[in-house]
């Protein structure tokens, strides 16, 4: 029956029902823009020195930076981009497009070229001016993001805000291969004889509703696929936004949604050159992110843009660059170096010639050549659990230090009594925390060993899925050393962190 929820009576018709998914778009996005008014006009409180007193009092803040970038994590690791079948920007994207250009999208920009630098672009600007400190600076942000999504759909056909411009999405994506949820049609073969393909094409349909003598017709566009997928060809649920318009659209009931086991789509097919430079980049930025409580580390993984900045002459700005480069891009692609020419050496051929053949003499066949972005797309597969346990490990821990601001924030979505009530006039406790450390440092940690222990199995998965062209024994190599890696620092960091203080 879990393998496919509409099969669960009132369950399945609440999913089957397009009202369902309606409402639950409409509030989010009427949220989304509560949340812009909530927090355009509030930056601090006069005459309070802590300039970012609302940080998490103010509920803007709060919503955003606690629950949607680090609640939605915990959505993904069970049900992959499931957020992205309520997200108000994707919905806001695809509904702006029934009225906009319905341009196709360039070839070149169908990439993760432009995804990728949005995500770089995200993390300078967020780390340069504090965005996340100011609820007037995240309400602007949000507000960007709004017209973005609204300027993509008047553009562009498809949901081209979310290809472009959403690091979420393709974050949600990698886990999506892990998650133990897809959408998959009921029996293969089974779509052949249909002829409309509604489910991919949408078209439109006539409704009639009556009232007493009166009857009114009205001709409904149905939605089709945002990301123009076809239900029987789906075998990966990286692309698939879940936004359930497939389901709605097939008038043969063919299309499940269900679980499955974990990582069921991993090692199927490599990441794509871009994707796998959108991972490499997720990874550097993670690291970089997680070290900034091990002090020694932190500095030590600075150390190189630090000493080019000297070198240059270049301050400030000129060393914000360089770092941004250098964490972003250099420092990922150097830790997963070791791994690439483990795999590339291993791939070696050595043919012992008798003394007496000539040196063009035939020898096995050249294995065919893959190119390094083709490796990494490989060895990036078992990395995707180790980050979502690292990604996993940083919302557990916010989360559990950040709840507590709620009921504050919901009784006063500006914030500015609560800071005052707590902060100055002490007439209200501070919020607590969720879990003791003591327990939470263990539970964190078993995150971490665990993500640790899923990416070991899932590079063993991997290799048992390669081409027959290349060595087996290399790639395990290699991804063991992928692995390590990073994770000696994340171990490292969580110790350091939590158990010595
Ligand atoms: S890709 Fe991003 S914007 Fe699009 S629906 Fe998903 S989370 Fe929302
Ligand atoms: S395949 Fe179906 S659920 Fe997935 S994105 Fe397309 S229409 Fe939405």
């Amino acid at each position: 029956m879990l393998s496919n929820l509409f099969d669960i009576p009132l369950l399945g018709a609440l999913l089957k029902s397009r009202w369902t998914w309606r409402l639950l778009r409409l509030g989010a996005l009427a949220l989304l823009l509560a949340m812009i008014a909530w927090g355009w006009k509030e930056h601090g409180i006069p005459g309070i020195k802590a300039g970012d007193a609302l940080m998490y009092t103010n509920l803007t803040n709060h919503l955003f930076w606690v629950w949607w970038i680090m609640g939605v994590v915990i959505v993904a690791l069970f049900f992959g981009r499931s957020w992205c079948a309520v997200c108000p920007l994707g919905w806001l994207n695809g509904l702006v497009t029934r009225i906009g250009l319905k341009r196709e999208l360039p070839g070149w920009l169908k990439s993760y070229i432009p995804v990728t630098l949005a995500l770089v672009a995200l993390q300078v600007v967020v780390y340069l001016f504090a965005i996340h400190r100011y609820p007037d600076l995240t309400a602007r942000l949000l507000a960007l993001l709004v017209a973005l999504a609204v300027g993509c759909g008047l553009l562009f056909r498809q949901r081209a805000f979310c290809m472009l411009l959403c690091p979420a999405g393709a974050v949600f994506g990698l886990y999506a291969r892990l998650a133990p949820f897809e959408l998959r049609v009921k029996q293969n073969g089974g779509c052949a004889a249909c002829s409309d393909q509604s489910c991919v094409s949408g078209g439109s349909e006539w409704r009639r509703f009556s009232l007493g003598r009166g009857v009114f017709f009205w001709h409904s566009r149905r939605d089709d696929c945002p990301v123009d997928l076809v239900p029987e060809q789906i075998h990966d649920s990286h692309d698939c936004t879940l936004c359930l318009n497939c389901v709605h659209n097939c008038r043969n009931d063919s299309i499940r949604v269900g679980f499955r086991r974990w990582m069921a789509d991993l090692g199927q097919s490599p990441l794509p050159a871009g994707e796998a430079l959108f991972l490499v980049v997720l990874l550097g930025l993670l690291t970089a992110n997680f070290s900034k409580v091990y002090i020694d580390l932190r500095e030590a993984l600075l150390w190189p843009p630090q000493q080019a900045a000297l070198l240059l002459g270049w301050g400030g700005d000129g060393f914000n660059l360089l770092a941004a480069f250098w964490v972003a891009l250099l420092l990922p692609v150097l830790m997963l170096l070791p791994a690439w020419a483990a795999w590339r050496l291993a791939d070696l051929q050595v043919a012992a010639l008798p003394a007496t053949a000539a040196p063009d003499a035939p020898t096995d066949p050249p294995r065919t050549e893959h190119g390094f972005w083709h490796r990494i797309g490989y060895l990036a597969l078992p990395i995707i659990p180790l980050l979502l346990a690292v990604h996993l490990v940083l919302a557990v821990v916010k989360i559990n230090a950040k709840a507590g601001y709620l009921p504050f924030a919901l009784r006063d979505p500006s914030g500015v009594k609560s800071f005052l009530a707590i902060n100055v006039m002490h007439t209200l406790p501070g919020p607590g925390i969720l879990i003791p450390l003591d327990i939470l440092k263990w539970i964190v940690l078993g995150l971490l060993a665990g993500g640790i222990l899923v990416a070991l199995s899932a590079a063993r998965r991997c290799a048992g899925q390669l081409p027959t062209d290349t060595s087996r024994r290399g790639y395990l190599l290699g991804a063991l050393l992928a692995i390590a890696l990073p994770s000696a620092m994340y171990v490292a960091t969580l110790i350091r962190w939590l158990f010595i203080r």
